[in-house]
């Protein structure tokens, strides 16, 4: 399948094109150019979440250079699961996303994104640098993703001081081919200087960069994976259509789950978490979309004041009766994350991260407003990834996963960066 651009500017590309552009060339993003409807006879076979996956990306990668790859890119990007679990009161579940080598969700996108740029790479192609601004989860899941890939070598850069300490220890523990720089100054610096750096054609000419954040079709559209496995899960117990809350910060995870309804999986509502950035509540609420500068919160992985994609979002409904029939979207202050966090446990047995607090959050609303349906909140990360937030709000310690634990032995390394381009330009260049 062929994709276009959200802006109309390009002619159809292919998938693979696409993955390793990630922006389009007009500046939009990339959008499948029909969606393929799925018939649900074709999951009969597939039970486990690789052979699910792979049902449903058949018809997105058709005719594409990387068909043949697909079924080795799903066993490798689904090598854990994503289980749905029940709670207590026998129609709230959650869809636990946190079982990867880094606690997030952003596991599988980054680990079909580093296969898909492995079996693209030619014989003898120069080595490119995947250049990444983060957060806190995106970075170490790239960074984890490409670890010791040949022909790759990953710079992340993150703001320093304003991600978790076990967010740095993970950014850094990676060493060989992935470096980690700190930089003097906000997300958004990080953000602008990767910006410049893919603007500079001549450090391009001598670095071939490649991006990995969240825009590119390599993350999103393996994001559909879980929910169609989690979906036909369900329906497959007999049980009505999903509904899903989804904590939300640029809006991938989110519209993977849009899609995934869209090509005919059975989903039901969808209801998009923020936190006290509420930009996207505020644009369903109104009908006018207004970006904003971003706040901190607890729930730092969705401080986001201009969700990226927010543009596929309003490509796939374009009027607003259409897009507000299809999500609604409703946010979570700090205080309230804290409250959902400090009751998890006698609530629900649960320990929630700051982001999955959110979700609860609204679903408690919805609870409250007397919907009785199926409803599964979104687990997006592992708690003990935000032990700063969590622990003092539980009154104990919660004890990393295996996988997590193990990264935590590791030594890690920050390189000190200047948020000035000349200094990452320097950097880049003379990296052995
Ligand atoms: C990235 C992230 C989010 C937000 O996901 P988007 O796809 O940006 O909406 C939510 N929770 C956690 C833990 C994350 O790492």
């Amino acid at each position: 399948m062929n994709v276009i651009s959200t802006r109309g500017g390009v002619p159809p590309t292919s998938l693979s094109d696409a993955i390793l552009a990630g922006l389009a060339p007009d500046g939009g993003l990339y959008v499948p150019q029909a969606l393929p409807r799925l018939d649900l006879a074709a999951f009969e076979r597939a039970t486990d979440l690789p052979a699910i996956a792979e049902v449903l990306l058949e018809p997105f990668f058709a005719g594409d250079r990387l068909a043949a790859s697909l079924p080795a890119l799903c066993a490798h990007a689904y090598a854990f699961d994503a289980p749905l679990v029940a709670l207590p009161d026998g129609r709230s579940f959650v869809l636990e996303l946190f079982h990867g080598p880094t606690a997030a969700f952003k596991d599988f996108g980054a680990r079909f994104l580093a296969a898909a740029m492995g079996a693209l790479r030619e014989p003898g192609a120069p080595e490119v640098t995947v250049l990444v601004a983060t957060s806190g989860d995106t970075g170490s899941a790239v960074g984890a993703a490409f670890h010791r890939q040949p022909g790759v070598r990953v710079a992340i850069l993150y703001p320093d001081g304003r991600v978790s300490p076990r967010q740095a220890h993970q950014l850094g523990c990676f060493g060989d081919n992935v470096a980690a720089f700190k930089v003097s100054g906000s997300f958004d610096d990080c953000q602008r200087l990767v910006k410049q750096a893919f603007g500079d054609a001549e450090l391009r000419a001598r670095r071939p960069l490649a991006s990995a954040n969240s825009i590119s079709l390599g993350r999103l559209l393996p994001q559909m994976g879980y929910y169609a496995a989690a979906a036909l899960r369900h329906a497959r117990a007999g049980r009505a259509p999903l509904n899903l809350v989804v904590p939300t910060g640029n809006l991938g995870n989110a519209f993977a789950a849009v899609l995934a309804r869209a090509v005919g999986l059975p989903i039901g509502d969808i209801v998009l978490a923020s936190n006290a950035n509420r930009v996207l509540a505020d644009f369903l609420a109104s009908g006018v979309y207004e970006a904003r500068e971003s706040l901190a919160t607890l729930a730092n992985a969705m401080d986001v004041g201009n969700p990226s994609n927010a543009e596929r979002l309003r490509w796939l409904f374009p009027a607003h009766a259409d897009l507000s029939h299809a999500v609604s979207a409703q946010w979570v202050d700090d205080e309230t994350i804290r409250a959902r966090i400090a009751d998890g446990e006698a609530r629900y047995a649960q320990v929630w991260c700051p982001h999955t607090a959110c979700a609860v959050e609204v679903l408690e609303r919805l609870r409250r407003a007397g919907d009785d349906r199926d409803w599964a909140v979104v687990a997006t990360a592992h708690p003990a990834k935000f032990e700063t937030v969590v622990e003092p709000l539980v009154g104990h310690a919660v004890a990393p996963p295996a996988a997590l634990a193990a990264m935590l032995e590791r030594p890690a390394h920050a390189q000190s960066l200047a948020a000035d381009y000349a200094a990452l330009r320097d950097r880049l260049l003379t990296a052995p």
